[in-house]
């Protein structure tokens, strides 16, 4: 049996057995907060349970390295949408210890993608149109400063609402033990004042 041929059957029982029922909830965050965090298996299951978030509790975003690599890119309008339009306040950017995004080199990737028949040509016509493929490829040297400039990338960002919170946290993928690197209300707090003195 393939991988696919097993999920369908397991979604064949799931639905008809009705295990549904206790998912049910609705699209808007009770908590009210958006999470941006890593695609790390290990966190799969450890970062809701270690964060007390339930279904229907949050929007998460999940991606590799918890990276915002572009200011108008998919993963910002995540944010965005589930601000205005799905009714969260807070942001919540959880990078890990051990990530596979610390110290990635794009000479890794570019390698084994030409094990698997990318030829060479290929890159070099990319980076020929101007694709910056090394630097689309690299990871960061370390986890706190890729969290703080994930915060400081949608903090800034000129859509986003001034009362919003954006927080900065490092989770520990064996223990689920979060350690805070911004605190987001202190930023929204100064926003604040600073607006009331305008
Ligand atoms: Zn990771």
């Amino acid at each position: 049996m393939t991988l696919l041929d097993s999920v369908l059957d397991h979604n064949k029982q799931f639905v008809m057995e009705k295990q549904y029922e206790r998912f049910q909830t609705t699209k808007f965050p009770d908590k009210k907060i958006v999470i941006l965090t890593c695609m790390d298996t290990r966190l799969l299951e450890l970062l809701p349970f270690a964060m007390n978030i339930k279904n229907g509790d949050a929007k998460l975003i999940r991606n590799a390295g918890a990276v915002i690599s572009h200011p108008f890119g998919s993963i910002m309008r995540s944010i965005l949408v589930a601000i205005y339009e799905l009714g969260a306040n807070e942001v919540m950017v959880v990078g890990h210890h051990g990530c596979g995004m610390t110290g990635l080199q794009p000479s890794s990737i570019l390698q084994k993608s030409q094990e698997r028949g990318v030829s060479l040509e290929t890159i070099d016509m990319l980076e020929f149109s101007g694709v910056d493929v090394k630097g689309f490829l690299t990871g960061f040297e370390k986890v706190e400063e890729n969290v703080e400039n994930s915060v400081q990338m949608i903090k800034r960002h000129p859509l986003l609402p001034k009362d919003v919170s954006v927080h900065g946290l490092v989770i520990c993928p064996e223990t689920g033990q979060l350690d805070l690197i911004i605190n987001g209300y202190e930023d929204t707090n100064m926003s604040m004042i600073q607006n009331q003195k305008v």
